[in-house]
This record gives C-alpha cells, structure tokens and sequence, in this order.
C-alpha cells in the first residue's frame, strides 16, 4: 500500500492555511493511503519554545487532526519525539546531506532573518531531520504545500544518495502531493507574506479555534484594495491566476482564493459570483463561510483539548505504531552503515 507521511509543527496559533494546505488533505488521503500523521515536536524547538506551551500545543495539533475527521484507529497520530528513530535516523542524514544542498533552502534563510549567526544549528540541519521523519517509514507520498516543496527535494536526494553512497535499494524517492487552489494562503495583512505560525501579528492569520467574531473582525481588518473585484479575464485557459494579476493585488486575490478553497470552488465560478461588486460585500459573504466551516472543528478542537487523557492516549498509541514501523527500517540502516549492534 502506499504510504504517507505528514506533520505539522507545534508551533501554537493553528491557522486556516494549515488546514486548507495540509490538515484537510490528510482527511481526504486517508481512503486511499496508509497514514501516519506526526506532530513534529522536534522540528518546533529549532525555534525557542516555552516548555509548557510545547506540551499544550502538541495536543493542539493531535486535536485539529481529530476534530478535522482523521481517525485514529486506522491511521497513525503521534509526536515525533517519542519515536527515537527520527533522531537516530536525523543524525545519519547529517552525514549524508551537504552543506551545499542546505545553503540553498530558502525557508532557511526567510526564519533565521538578518541574524544568521544567532540561529540555531537545528534550523539549519531542519530539513535533514524531515528527510528522516519520511524515510524512517519508507512512506512513498508526502502531501507538500509550497513552502515545503524545496525541503521534499532534499528528501530526494538525500534517499538517492544514500542508496548510492552504501550500495543498497534501501529507501523509495517519495513523491509530493501537491493540492490544488490552497497550497499557499498568504498573510491577511501583507499579500507577500505567506500565513505562518510564527508571524507576530495576530490579524495576519485566522486560526482554526477563533470564534465567530474574532474571525470577522479579522476579515474586515484584512488588507484588501478599492477597486472592484474582477472577472475571468485575470485567469489563464487552465482558470490559473495570471501571475501579473495576482501581483498587482495579491491581498485582494488571496481573499479570494480563501473563498474558493473553504467552498471548495473553483476561481473562476469565485470571480463569476463576485465580479463588478467590492470588498465589502465579499468580505461579509467570507465571514459567512469561514465561520460555517471553521466554528464546529474549532469547539470539537477545544473539547478534545480538555479532554488531555485522551489525546494523550492516542498519541501514545500512536508513537508504539510507528515505532514499530520504524524499526526494521532502521535495522537495515545501521546494518548498511557498519553500526555494530551486537
Ligand atoms: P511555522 O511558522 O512555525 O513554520 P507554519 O504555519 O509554516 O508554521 P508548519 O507547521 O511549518 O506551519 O506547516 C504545517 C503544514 O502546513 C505544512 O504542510 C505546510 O506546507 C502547511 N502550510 C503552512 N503554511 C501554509 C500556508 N500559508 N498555506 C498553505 N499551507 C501552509
Ligand atoms: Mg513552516
């Protein structure tokens, strides 16, 4: 069967562009994929994280997968620093990754800022752990968005040249999944930006516990432009956004692409119902949806967040899952490196 593997940083403010981008999708591959869905704990320490909010926010992101409808007992829910592999299989890939390669990664560059110096090591090494979260599992699909596209490419190389570098067929060269409108929601206040945990401001994103009149609030705060909304003449043949287009007004195209991915519409049927009108009706007709689709996941999430024993639950059954998965995979790997294991 093919298998996936997908996380989401605990991180704190869950935002609509990671459940638009990631979190909705695991819920549709399910069906068709054998799944294992990590809260990549690991990964959110590569930034200073208060210890007591890592703990809060790991059950945040198991509670989103829940309440968004992944079922716990087909698939695999779990944090990643309970499976040792990830960190055994981390540090080989350490050795096999080259500094080269790592130079290249933009998400790198946009995290650490002005002050390179002052990051941490682990950031930078970051996308070597992902590679080994995917290949401690041989998963052979990885649903992306675009931001994670660059680092599944390292993912590549690193299980081609590791393949190489020690004569075995050991790892698969996973595949991306790539999903259609959503891969990218940008920031509600700047269109240049993409939505992100980690923005400072709290009216950039929408998160997916925000009640009803926070959610309009920031939509009526949303950055957007006076101009009317326009029709199909701003779409290629395929119905895709023309690039000029969408940088000429990539605050009022976002809003809109929002509006079709949370009614599952296509732009242009989006575009056909709004053109001639202005922002402010749109944003009204926004609110609505938004509120629709986010308001029962955002109390299931709350539920599921005071009920700790459970979660906890899941995420420990999880972690003994994959850890079993895992580990004739790395059996494998130590024995194709010369790591005596007597
Ligand atoms: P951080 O700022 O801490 O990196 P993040 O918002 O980028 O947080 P991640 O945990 O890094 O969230 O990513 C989780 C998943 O959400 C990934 O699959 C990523 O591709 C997707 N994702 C993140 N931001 C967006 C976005 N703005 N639009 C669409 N998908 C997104
Ligand atoms: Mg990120």
């Amino acid at each position: 069967m093919k298998r996936i593997f997908s996380g989401v940083q605990p991180t704190g403010n869950l935002h609509l562009g990671n459940y638009l981008g990631a979190i909705r999708n695991f819920v549709r591959l399910q069906d068709d994929y054998e799944c294992i869905f990590c809260v990549v704990d690991m990964h959110a320490i590569t930034v200073w994280q208060d210890p007591k909010q890592l703990i809060d926010n790991t059950r945040e992101v198991a509670a989103s997968y829940l309440a968004a409808g992944v079922d716990p007992e087909k698939h695999i829910i779990f944090n990643q620093s309970q499976v040792s592999a990830h960190a055994e299989l981390g540090w080989i890939f350490n050795c096999v990754s080259r500094i080269g390669w790592l130079n290249r990664m933009t998400q790198f560059k946009d995290k650490a800022g002005k002050n390179r110096e002052k990051a941490s090591t682990g950031l930078y090494v970051y996308p070597n752990l992902m590679a080994a979260d995917i290949l401690a599992y041989k998963a052979t699909h990885v649903p992306v968005g675009e931001d994670q596209k660059q680092h599944l490419e390292l993912t590549r190389d690193i299980a081609i040249k590791f393949n190489n570098d020690f004569n075995v067929d050991l790892f698969p060269v996973p595949e991306p999944l790539i999903f259609g409108a959503a891969t990218r929601i940008m920031s509600l206040r700047d269109g240049s930006k993409k939505m992100s945990k980690s923005d400072p401001s709290d009216y950039s994103r929408i998160t997916m516990m925000d009640d009803a009149d926070t959610v309009a609030k920031k939509i009526k705060k949303a950055t957007s432009d006076p101009h009317l909304i326009p029709g199909a003449e701003v779409l290629d043949e395929n119905g895709k956004l023309l690039d000029d287009a969408r940088k000429e007004r990539p605050e009022a195209f976002n809003l809109l692409s929002i509006y079709a991915a949370l009614n599952d519409k296509e732009l242009v049927d989006v575009l056909g119902e709004f053109e001639g009108k202005g922002f402010a009706d749109f944003k009204k007709s926004l609110t609505e949806v938004a509120v629709t689709k986010l308001g029962p996941m955002g109390s299931e999430m709350k539920r599921l967040m005071d009920d700790k024993s459970y979660v906890d639950s899941v995420l420990k059954q999880g972690a003994d899952r994959a850890a079993k998965l895992a580990e004739p995979v790395m059996k494998e790997v130590f024995d194709a490196v010369g790591f005596l294991r007597p």
